[in-house]
């Protein structure tokens, strides 16, 4: 059957001499996976199309397994990421955190409009950073193992200073913070910014400036409660982590 889908291509693969098997987010149908034949040929009207990131319509015809690509017409391929080596780099962390937390044929609109907001952020230069951490916010809930920023994760408290404890799964108040040694320090503002990045999406928040303070302290907490609570290894994390030594 003949399906038609709009989305963004977030892996490939060669498959033989010319053949290329792409994963797509699609906004119907969630993760799929579509075999283009002959991609890998400059000539190849699939060429354009079996690229990282590029968002389009896909035409393709499912069969019992791995459909098989027969058009695509490109909407937008974000330029912007790919004639930036450190946007691409943060892109191509977020699209293997969503393949990492997602099944195939599970329409998920509400991630696909999220995907597709941040490669567009990213595209127009806002800052990568803050779309990363908004990212990884709705990845880990969407995982299942979002951080308690909202209380104490230990009382429920809502008022008063915190600190953030990777062990306990989130802020810690004054009063419980005996708790855990190794909690981490966190200032008000971070606090309140993390609380945002776990509710709001991209819309409202994209174009906000942190202190530079504040982006390390969150870049801290969430890079290392990822590390400790999701059991996930990143290949491109650590291509982007070598980058911005340099940078
Ligand atoms: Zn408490």
């Amino acid at each position: 059957m003949l399906q038609k889908v709009e989305g963004i291509v977030i892996r490939k693969v060669d498959y033989g001499e010319t053949n290329v098997i792409m994963t797509l987010f699609t906004r119907e149908k969630g993760k799929i996976g579509v075999m283009a034949r002959g991609a890998k040929k400059p000539k190849s009207r699939l060429s354009s199309v079996a690229q990282l990131f590029t968002y389009g319509h896909f035409v393709y015809q499912q069969g019992r397994g791995l459909g098989t690509l027969n058009q695509g017409e490109i909407i937008d391929s974000f330029r912007g990421i790919k004639e930036d080596l450190f946007r691409t780099a943060y892109c191509a962390y977020m699209i293997e955190f969503l393949d990492k937390v997602t099944e195939e044929q599970k329409p998920q609109p509400y991630l696909f409009e999220h995907l597709w907001q941040s490669l567009h952020q990213m595209d127009e230069g806002a800052d990568p950073e803050v779309i990363t951490f908004i990212f990884e916010m709705k990845m880990l809930q969407q995982a299942g193992i979002g951080p308690q920023v909202d209380h104490c994760a230990n009382c429920g408290r809502t008022e008063g200073d915190f600190s953030f404890s990777i062990r306990e799964g989130g802020l810690l108040c004054e009063r419980c913070s005996a708790l855990d040694p190794n909690r981490i320090p966190l200032s008000q503002p971070a606090a309140r910014l993390l609380r945002l990045f776990y509710h709001f999406d991209l819309n409202r928040l994209g174009n906000i400036s942190l202190k530079k303070q504040t982006k390390d302290q969150i870049r801290f907490i969430l890079s290392t409660y990822i590390d400790e609570n999701s059991g996930m290894v990143f290949k491109s994390k650590k291509f982007l982590n070598q980058l911005n030594k340099f940078e």
